[in-house]
């Protein structure tokens, strides 16, 4: 499989501040990881374009994009809400972030790529169509399953979403899209506390308790997630790629395992070979314990590549 790597260095220079969890550590620790293990050379990378205001548009409001970009300080730190802290040069990160959406859809609706998976930051699913939050200033995936929608021959399309915490701007931006199946697993109740609605059939919301293991989360994806998606029948498939939900990680309660991540890829990779004709575009969210994030991002990007993930040596079966 043709997999693109996709992400652009000024993603690293997003400053959130030195106690702030969602640093630039995250990448440098995941691209380490890709070097040590030699996984860099078996990948396409790709520089991440700026989204244009456009491409922006068609998720956010343009009062949404204005703010934003009128909040950015010229030095120093500035605070969208209390956990969404920018600096200089993160307006130029977000852009970069949403744009890398961009070019994946291109690459894969194209044909040219079988799946990509873009190493960003800032994360985007908790950004709304008119409010940044939860360390997400634009909303990333939104803005790729939109170009999917818009400017390629994409009819439908599905958003899973695995991070712990429920991708509340993935779901605003979409509640009225029978175009997009929505599907979530994510930890009950904790952040971002907005209510979760009743499932229909573009929206699978399966809430886990906060002791949960691998055993309820596994169920919630076999049970809930893939009988939708084999109903719903996308085009292409996004995933929301967070890894938050790690027992190492504690941003959360929920107790996953490497062997989850790998499993979970496993389950998207088989079911997006029906009627995805495996089109898969992944994007990172959470993930801030820096060695289960870099060896599942690892695990994660294997699994899209076809190749064989080596066991993990952590343990942590
Ligand atoms: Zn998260």
């Amino acid at each position: 499989m043709r997999t693109a790597f996709i992400s652009h260095p000024v993603c690293q220079q997003h400053d959130t501040g030195s106690a702030h969890p969602e640093c630039a550590r995250r990448l440098s620790a995941i691209e380490d990881q890709f070097i040590t293990t030699g996984l860099r050379d078996a990948l396409r990378y790709v520089d991440a374009p700026e989204a244009t205001a456009e491409q922006l548009l068609r998720v956010h409001t343009r009062t949404h994009v204005e703010t934003v970009s009128a909040m950015i300080p010229d030095s120093g730190y500035a605070r969208l809400d209390p956990d969404t802290i920018v600096s200089p040069y993160s307006l130029a990160a977000a852009f970069r972030a949403a744009g890398a959406l961009i070019a994946a859809v291109d690459l894969v609706a194209a044909g040219e790529m079988d799946s990509a998976f873009c190493a960003v930051r800032p994360p985007g699913h908790h950004a709304e169509s008119n409010r940044a939050m939860g360390f997400c200033l634009f909303n990333n995936i939104a803005v790729g399953a939109a170009h999917a929608l818009e400017a390629h021959d994409v009819g439908k399309v599905a958003i899973l979403d695995f991070d712990v915490h429920q991708g509340n701007g993935t779901e605003e931006i979409f509640a009225d899209d029978d175009r997009v199946l929505f599907c979530s697993t994510f930890q009950h109740p904790f952040y971002p506390f907005t209510p979760v609605p009743p499932n229909t059939a573009n929206r699978v919301n399966v809430p886990l308790d906060a002791l949960a293991k691998s055993e309820e989360f596994r169920a919630a994806v076999t049970d809930h997630w893939i009988p939708a998606i084999e109903r719903f029948e996308p085009e292409m498939i996004f995933v929301s790629a967070g890894f938050d939900a790690h027992v190492a990680d504690d941003m959360s309660h929920v107790r996953l395992t490497d062997a989850d991540y790998r499993w979970v890829s496993e389950q998207i990779v088989d079911v997006a070979s029906g009627s995805a004709t495996g089109r898969i575009v992944s994007t990172l969210e959470g993930g801030y314990e820096l060695n289960s994030l870099a060896r599942c991002v690892e695990t994660h990007v294997r699994t899209l590549m076809g190749i064989q993930t080596p066991q993990p040596a952590t343990g942590l079966e």
